[in-house]
Formats: structure tokens, sequence, C-alpha cells
């Protein structure tokens, strides 16, 4: 039978795949498009690497627990699906990097760890004097003549010296990405800081001129907002109210992609766990890079997805009467640093950063463990990690009884690491997908951004192409079929 209606199969139903379909109806609705849209997800819910646990007061994000307020598109589609009246600021406040066994004030000025204002690096004592003079080094180091890709470690140890890298570039980095600044690339995580070189040569007086300008302050200069913003409902109800709004989209969960093959007329069949199989239009696939590799096996040229990484992380939840932990420092939580003798990589002081996480007169601290080369901590009990993690805060912070409850969430091969030439290889991997296989688009964390902004970026992006691509194509004979 003929049908008026094209097909678009999103598959994955994380915060990109949700995104895509939320704009992909949008599209088709303004442009009055006959259009079937299908998310095709593996588990029993939507959201993915999203998810919050509600419990005795305390909100707990298990997962993600916000995202940077200047990538517009998270907030906006908050605001989309009437969540405006629950976005939150994080409050401001210091935060601080652990240091040879010290937690120190992260340096004021300091972007993303490079020094923007003198005087908080001349006095801090993050660095040594001879780590501060080989930083100063920046001012007279010429340009790298490097064109092609470089890890960050090598862009950074090069014009600021090893200190500050170790002791605050890196914790600050892999905070985002878990990753071993070694191996990262600096195209495709801060290509920002690879261009200010190339313009101003010094990273620091370019940082300086190449700031956005400082958000409004407080009258002791404290600024106003803080940089993330989350929803004080939990991020879950974020995932709710898009999936809500998924009224046109048929959510198949519990369902997962196994293949998908190319047909002669150009049109696609993707086969399911459930041995029935979807006719597909156009397909946005915005599952993990490992997934998405086996699911075209007959496409050699996603063969490089198999060697690019995924490090392996939990999250550590504690929840405290406010008694029972004696926090001097005045501020939002920490980093680890790699030279410090700790198995945390990173803690929030959840409820002074944000205080809908938990009730009056409660704490809640979200302590972070794994990262590249450091994850078996990950595959041990919830009771062996709790353990270790509270070691590590006994020995910054008094905490003077065992937590009223504790929620450990492991997130194995989650944080796929953009090594170096990994813009190179998503390129030419899109590149061929163009010519192989018309209408399929990648989206997600794996391949353009991993932030929750970039995520809903690249599933926007997937949807333009799909809506190009179905208005440049004649129509087919479809059969749809389930
Ligand atoms: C612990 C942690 C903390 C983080 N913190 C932050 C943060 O604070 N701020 C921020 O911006 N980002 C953060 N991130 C990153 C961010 O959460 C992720 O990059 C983002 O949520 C990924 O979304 P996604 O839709 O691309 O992938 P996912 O959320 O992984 O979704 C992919 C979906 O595909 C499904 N799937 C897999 N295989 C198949 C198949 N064969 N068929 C059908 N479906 C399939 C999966 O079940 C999953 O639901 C964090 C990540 C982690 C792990």
């Amino acid at each position: 039978m003929s049908d008026e209606r094209r097909h678009v199969v999103i598959i994955g139903g994380g915060i990109t795949g949700m995104a895509a379909a939320f704009y992909m109806q949008k599209a088709a609705e303004k442009e009055n498009t006959p259009l079937s849209i299908t998310l095709v997800e593996a588990s029993h819910r939507l959201g993915g690497k999203i998810q919050t646990l509600v419990k005795d007061g305390f909100v707990i994000e298990r997962g993600p627990d916000s995202f940077l307020a200047r990538k517009r598109s998270a907030a906006q589609l908050a605001e989309a699906v009437g969540l405006k009246d629950s976005l939150v600021h994080n409050a401001t406040g210091k935060s601080y990097v652990l240091a040879k066994d010290r937690l120190y004030a992260m340096p004021g000025g300091a972007i993303m760890g490079i020094p923007t204002q003198i005087a908080p690096f001349v006095t801090t004592g993050l660095f040594s004097p001879f780590g501060k003079a080989r930083a100063a080094f920046d001012f007279i180091l010429p340009r790298s003549g490097q064109t092609g890709d470089q890890s960050l470690g090598e862009f950074f140890r090069r014009r600021l010296g090893d200190e500050v890298v170790d002791n605050l570039i890196e914790p600050l980095l892999s905070g985002i990405y878990a990753g071993d600044i070694n191996q990262m690339s600096l195209m495709s995580t801060f290509p920002q800081f690879y261009q200010v070189e190339q313009k101003y040569r010094s990273l620091i007086l370019g940082m300086k001129k190449a700031m956005p300008a400082p958000p409004p302050t407080k009258g002791n200069g404290e600024a106003k907002k803080g940089m993330f913003q989350t929803l004080n409902t939990g991020l879950q109800s974020y995932v709710d109210a898009i999936e809500a709004e998924l009224t046109k989209t048929l959510i198949l969960k519990s369902t997962r992609v196994k293949h998908v093959s190319k047909m002669t007329d150009n049109m696609y069949d993707v086969y399911l766990n459930n041995g029935e199989h979807l006719r597909a239009d156009a397909i946005i696939v915005t599952t993990p890079h490992q997934i998405t590799e086996s699911i075209f096996p007959d496409y050699e040229f996603f063969a490089p997805f198999r060697n690019v990484p995924s490090t392996s992380v939990a999250t550590v939840a504690l929840a405290f009467n406010e008694g029972d932990v004696e926090n001097t420092h005045e501020g939002t939580g920490f980093v680890v640093s790699r030279n410090s003798d700790y198995t945390i990589t990173a803690c929030t002081w959840t409820n002074k950063k944000w205080p809908h996480s938990a009730p009056e007169g409660k704490v809640l601290l979200r302590c972070y463990v794994g990262r590249a080369g450091d994850e078996m901590i990950v595959d041990l009990s919830d009771d062996e990690i709790v353990k270790i993690v509270l070691d590590d805060l006994s020995k910054i912070m008094n905490v003077n009884a065992q937590p009223l409850f504790s929620v450990v969430s492991r997130w194995k091969e989650s944080m796929p690491q953009y090594t170096i030439g990994h813009k190179d290889r998503i390129k030419e991997i899109k590149e061929n997908m163009q010519t192989e296989l018309p209408g399929v688009y990648l989206a997600g964390s794996s391949y353009e951004g991993l932030g929750l902004p970039d995520c809903i970026d690249q599933g926007i992006a997937a949807v333009e192409k799909v809506e190009q691509f179905l208005k440049n194509t004649p129509k087919k004979e479809l059969a749809h079929t389930r």
C-alpha cells in the first residue's frame, strides 16, 4: 500500500535522541509534512545517562547534574517543554583543587586553569616559585608551528609547564572528560585555545583579550550567577517533560536495534531484537560509538570506532545530618590532582552548590571515582567504594558519622575519549556515510561534544540534515513494517 508519510527512525533515547525526536516533531508540524517518527530505546526508560533519584527529600543526580548555561540549547529545550520556572543557576563561591594533600582555592581569573590575572597566580601556594616562573615563559614563547592535532597535555605543558598542568589544568579537564590529557585531542575538546595561541601567541595575554566580558558581580566581587544551570526538580523531570511532548512519536522502549541494512531502493531496514524490523527513509543514530559500529556491520569505515576508548566512572552520593560533617571551607567543591594520594577525582558539596538538592539541616556530598588509567575502583562493591570515598574525605574534612545513606552509580565505558585525531576520524566517517548511507546521520556524546547542550545541538543539527535530505530526495514507495 502506498503511504504519503516518510519515516524517520531515531536510534537511542538518551538526551540526544529525545532532543532529535522533539525537534523532528516540531519541524514536521511547522512544515505540515506527513512524517512518522519512531524513537527506539534499548532500556526500559528514556533519558540514557540522565537519571535522578529523589529520596527522603534529597534530589540525587546519578549521572549529569547540570549543564553549562552559556550554551543555550539545554535551557531552551527546558523552556520549550514548560520547565522555565524550574531552571536554576548554581550558587557561586570558591572551588578548590586538592594538590599535595591540601585544598587550594582556585586562583582567581583562571579560565580552565589558564591564568588571566597575574596577582592570584603569583600569590597562590598551588605552584612553587619555579612552577610560576615556568608558566611566565608563556609571555615569551613563540607560537607552535604545529598545524595538525596534538594532545591537550602537550599543548599546555609547552606553554605553561608541568606544574600548572598537573596541579590545575589536568584535574579540571579530567573532571569533565575523565580522560588522560596526554591522549586527549586539543582540536576536539578546546580548539579555541589553539586559536588563541595562533592569534595572540601568548595564551595568558590572549585569553585575557579573547575572554568574554566578566559576568555581573555582587559588591564583594563574587559572580552574581553561576555558570551552570539545572532543574530544581531534578534532571529526570527534564526527561519526563520532553517525553510527555513526544505525542507524535512512536516510542519503542526495551527494544534494541541489532543492525541496519540499506535496501536497493536506498531505504533502510532497521532490525530490532524482537524479530521485527522498521523501514526508514532516514535515520538519526545517537548510540555510543561502539554500538553504532556494531549496528552497521557491512560498513568497514566505522572500524575506527573500535579503537576509541571510553572511560568507566562512578558517582557516589553521601547523605548526612548537618552536624556530622565539619567542612570549614566555603565553596562548592574540589577537583583532585593526580599527584595527590587520593582515589576520588572530584567532590561536589552538593547542597551548597545546589540548595534544592538536600532538605534543611542535611548535607549532600557527591564524589567521583574512576578516570583514564584508574578505573578498577568502579568494579568494587558499593560498600568498598563508599569506604574508600569516606577515607579520602576524612583526610580533608571531619566526617564524624556514617552517612544516612549512600548511592553508588556506576557508568561503565560511559565517557568517550576524544583522542588525538578524533575530529578528522569523525569527519571521514561522516563523509563516507554521506556516500554510502545517504539519509543516515550521527549525533551524540561519542561524536562532537559530550556536554548536554552539545548533545542537544547535535540532535538539532541532525534534524536539519534529515529535513534537507527528505526535501531533496523523491518519495519512494513505503512499506512501513513493524
Ligand atoms: C557520571 C556522568 C556525569 C556527567 N555529568 C555531566 C554534567 O554534569 N553536565 C553535562 O553537560 N554532561 C555530563 N555528562 C555527559 C552527559 O551526561 C552525556 O554526554 C549525555 O547524557 C549523553 O547523551 P546521549 O544521548 O548522547 O547518550 P546516552 O545518554 O548514552 O544515550 C544513548 C541511548 O542509546 C541507548 N541504546 C544503546 N544501544 C542501543 C541500541 N542498540 N538500540 C537502541 N538504543 C540503544 C542507550 O540505552 C541510551 O539510552 C556526564 C556523564 C556521566 C557518565
